[in-house]
């Protein structure tokens, strides 16, 4: 079940403005930043020292060793590189007793892999997909959150703390699922870039088109389309994916010569299209003519 909380002003006690972050590069430094204009007290620590100075100038407690940043506090943030950094940092620190949550890019077996490693060391371990990108940090009307997952003790002690640099979703006790949304939803994106790369590619072709003329259509035209999502999910959990279907993949697959000649007299190549239109073609071939796009899931996995 997914919660969804606001990024609102922390309520929680004195005891518990407190949080330690490891890790200061552009998103580390920007939830220090958050943290401290809340009025928390949050002690830094970064591999690269100078990288803490500026943060130490305006009121972070600058650590001189991992061991003791993870000793200022309970809840202890990372927010590095990758998860191989992780490990480096946090070998052979003690962490009894103490609240993990790392908001390193992961896959969801290595947020699992992690919530056994800090269970083996006495800590509580949350994992965390950031969905935004630095400048939104600390700023809730624009929109950025973090998908938490691992333990909801830990996430419910700590919203309010959680809550300060950007908005929170508990998608969950595994703690796989924060990475497998993130994942997902940067899926979705890429699958959009690449659209987005194709159509830009074939107006380039065309002096008389401005890009910035063509945006607005295409933004208004992606949006329009962005709906699909639910109705996939429905057809999904339904398993019918041929009732009332408004476009089926025969009539789209039956498209598809229609876009590699386009794209052929724009000289446009067809390689962020084409695996789409392959797994269009097997599922036409495989029978599936009448059926919605829904339909493309399940033969995607392998
Ligand atoms: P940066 O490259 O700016 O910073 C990386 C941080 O990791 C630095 O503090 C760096 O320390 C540290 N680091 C790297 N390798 C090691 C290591 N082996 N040992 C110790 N510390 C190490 O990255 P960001 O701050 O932008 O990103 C941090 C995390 O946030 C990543 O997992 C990223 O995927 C995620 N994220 C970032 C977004 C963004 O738009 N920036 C958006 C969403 C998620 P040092 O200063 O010493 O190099």
């Amino acid at each position: 079940m997914t919660q969804n909380l606001p990024n609102t002003a922390p309520t929680s006690n004195n005891s518990t403005r407190k949080v330690t972050l490891l890790g200061l590069g552009a998103m580390g430094s920007a939830f220090a930043r958050a943290w401290l204009a809340a009025g928390y007290e949050v002690t830094v620590w970064n591999r690269t020292p100078p990288r803490a100075t500026a943060l130490g100038e305006e009121g972070a407690k600058v650590a001189a060793s991992v061991a003791d940043a993870v000793a200022a506090g309970p809840l202890i943030v990372t927010v590095l590189l990758d998860d191989a950094s992780v490990t480096s940092v946090l070998d052979g620190v003690d962490l009894t007793g103490k609240d993990l949550v790392d908001l390193t890019t992961g896959t969801p077996e290595s947020a699992r892999a992690r919530a056994r490693w800090a269970a083996e060391r006495g800590a509580r371990f949350a994992d965390g997909g950031i969905m935004a990108v630095p400048p939104m940090v600390g700023i809730p009307e624009a929109g950025g959150y973090v998908f938490y997952s691992g333990s909801q003790e830990l996430f419910d002690e700590h919203h309010a703390t959680l809550a300060v640099p950007l908005g929170t979703r508990f998608v969950g006790t595994d703690a796989g699922f924060a990475s497998l949304h993130d994942i997902a939803l940067l899926s979705g994106m890429y699958g959009m870039f690449a659209g987005i790369t194709h159509a830009f590619a074939l107006i380039r072709g065309e002096q008389d088109i401005k890009p910035s003329e063509f945006a607005p259509l295409l933004a208004g035209w992606l949006g329009a389309m962005s709906g699909m999502v639910h109705d996939t999910a429905a057809r999904l959990e339904s398993g019918d994916y041929a009732t009332g279907v408004a476009s089926n993949l025969a009539m789209q697959t039956a498209g598809v010569p229609t876009f590699v000649a386009t794209a052929e007299q724009y000289g446009v190549s067809t390689e962020l299209l084409s695996p789409l239109f392959a797994l269009m073609e097997r599922q036409v071939a495989a029978g599936g003519g009448a059926m919605d796009t829904a339909a493309l899931v399940d033969p995607l996995r392998t």
